[in-house]
């Protein structure tokens, strides 16, 4: 693995940033690749999650931003379950997704954004995931509503999507957390 850093970039600052959001202290790590041999997508992507580590701990900066991987993790946390030092890469990466939409650096692969934003759009209104809901908005803001539509039935027969909305979860909290969360992104804590 060749790592090339480019100078300009490493003057600004991503590591530090990455660490504060995350809460991970980056120097733990010693490049065992666990992470990497677990993570289910490390093959499809650019650079695998210790590769990623790698390049913060060498200073990249917003070209770090424009990785494939960050949109292709899952956040399963596999990576996290078997780092030997307890580095939470997930977190590492979910920074990196969120600062690459923040300054607007890549253009991530498919419709991940929109994606990530209805599914959290049914869980702020409901407490909890509305499949159909989130599904309908996804492919509206695609431009393609009907896509797929034919699986629907047989998704409803067998019970993989619910009509109705969830009931029973604790809203109140639900709308806390995600109120608290545009406060940190806006302070930028
Ligand atoms: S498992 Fe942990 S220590 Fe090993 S390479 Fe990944 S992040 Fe670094
Ligand atoms: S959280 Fe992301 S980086 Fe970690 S193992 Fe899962 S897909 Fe790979």
């Amino acid at each position: 693995m060749t790592i090339k850093i480019k100078k300009q970039a490493a003057e600004t600052g991503l590591r530090r940033k990455v660490e504060e959001m995350s809460g991970v202290d980056l120097s733990l790590c010693y490049q065992c690749k666990k992470c990497t041999c677990g993570c289910p997508v490390a093959k499809l992507s650019q650079s695998p999650p210790s590769e990623i580590v790698r390049r913060l701990q060498l200073g990249a900066g917003n070209e770090l931003l424009e990785n494939d991987h960050i949109w292709l993790c899952l956040s399963c946390e596999t990576c996290y379950s078997r780092c030997p030092m307890q580095i939470n890469v997930a977190s590492v990466i979910d920074a990196l997704r969120t600062l690459s939409l923040a300054r607007k650096t890549s253009l991530p692969r498919g419709n991940s954004p929109l994606f990530n934003r209805t599914f959290l759009k049914a869980v702020e209104t409901y407490g909890r995931s509305y499949d159909l809901l989130a599904i309908m908005q996804y492919k509206l803001g695609g431009g393609n509503l009907t896509q797929d539509v034919e699986k629907f039935p047989t998704m409803l027969k067998k019970g993989k999507m619910a009509i109705l909305p969830p009931s029973g979860a604790d809203k109140k909290t639900v709308k806390q957390i995600f109120k608290k969360t545009q406060q940190h992104r806006v302070s930028g804590k």
